[in-house]
């Protein structure tokens, strides 16, 4: 069997999940037909990940599906769409069956959990790389900005931070089962991200603006003070830290939770009469970090941040926003 062959015996059972039935043609056909019904926009966005640049060489392809599709569909937990089907464009050196066979195994699993049905994609030879597009669904005018947030707005951020990023230093080791349970618990966070899709959903009516967190808290939340044209004061006591990450990276733990960013957790902004009434169950994924303040610029513990460069060793392995 040629591999374009094993390509489509893999692949096409991965057009049959669930999306939100909006794909009325799928592949096999020139183009695939998304019907936008009535009153909803289409959220949509594209990553690129190359081998050796964004993921280590010789990573585990099913590992690489699952990120790969998470690392997309984090962007669409951050403008609160709902998931609906995606193309991906595979460029291959010669790749074996049995690699493919992950491969798919690992982007099944993560397209039925996100809730993303396959709608089309392309294969071609050369350096491994993969881009994976993916469409969400919103009510019209709903989509969750950037640009949204205002002064006396509360920053809160999902999840615990710099878990994923700590993880790349162990990314080589060569039986990750002879690691600690904790710098297992570490690299778990870096393999299998899992996009905040619910929480970007319970956000839509709540939120003034949202980021996922793909290039560290502080980059980040810098791209929505500048949509924004607001500063901000962040507390470091309050940033969330695992406690293997505490336990692993002691003294240094913070400075990963502040600049790291493979986790694709989520930071908001939420007026403070919003988080009054949000329910306890949305506001334990949630930890308020900060304030907005109209003076621009990030405080931190009081003082005055430049977001200068990231500390060296962040980045090997870094996403794309
Ligand atoms: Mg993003």
């Amino acid at each position: 069997m040629g591999e374009f062959e094993l390509i489509r015996q893999y692949f096409l059972p991965l057009a049959q999940l669930p999306g939100s039935g909006a794909v009325i043609v799928g592949p096999g056909d020139d183009c695939a037909i998304q019907r936008v019904p009535p009153g909803q926009d289409l959220v949509f966005s594209i990553d690129t990940l190359v081998e050796g640049v964004h993921f280590p060489l010789n990573y585990r392809p099913d590992f690489l599906a699952w990120r790969a599709l998470a690392v997309a569909a984090s962007d669409l937990a951050a403008m609160g769409a709902d998931p609906d089907c995606f193309t991906l464009a595979l460029t291959l050196p010669e790749a074996s069956e049995s690699w493919l066979r992950q491969f798919a195994h690992g982007l099944g699993r993560a397209a039925s959990q996100f809730g993303l049905s396959l709608a089309g994609g392309d294969t071609t030879r050369g350096p491994l790389t993969l881009s994976v597009q993916v469409h969400g669904l919103v009510e019209q005018g709903g989509a969750l900005l950037r640009s949204g947030a205002r002064a006396g707005d509360l920053i809160v951020a999902s999840g615990t931070l710099g878990d994923a990023g700590a993880a790349l230093d162990y990314l080589s080791a060569v039986d990750e089962h002879q690691l600690g349970n904790d710098e297992q618990f570490l690299l778990e966070r870096y393999h299998h991200p899992i996009p905040r899709l619910k929480l970007g959903a319970a956000l839509r009516s709540r939120a003034t603006a949202v980021i996922d967190i793909s290039d560290g808290l502080l980059a980040d939340l810098g791209h929505i003070l500048d949509a924004s044209g607001v500063g901000a004061s962040i507390e470091t006591a309050n940033i969330p830290l695992s406690a293997a990450l505490r336990r692993v990276k002691q003294q240094q733990a913070l400075n990963y939770a502040l600049h790291s960013g493979d986790d694709y957790e989520l930071c908001a902004t939420i007026p403070g009469s919003v988080w009054k009434e949000t329910p306890q169950w949305l506001k334990r994924e949630l930890t308020v970090i900060g304030v907005i303040e109209s003076a621009s610029g990030l405080r931190i513990d009081g003082t005055a941040t430049e977001p200068g460069p990231e500390p060296a060793g962040f980045d090997h392995f870094r996403s794309s926003v």
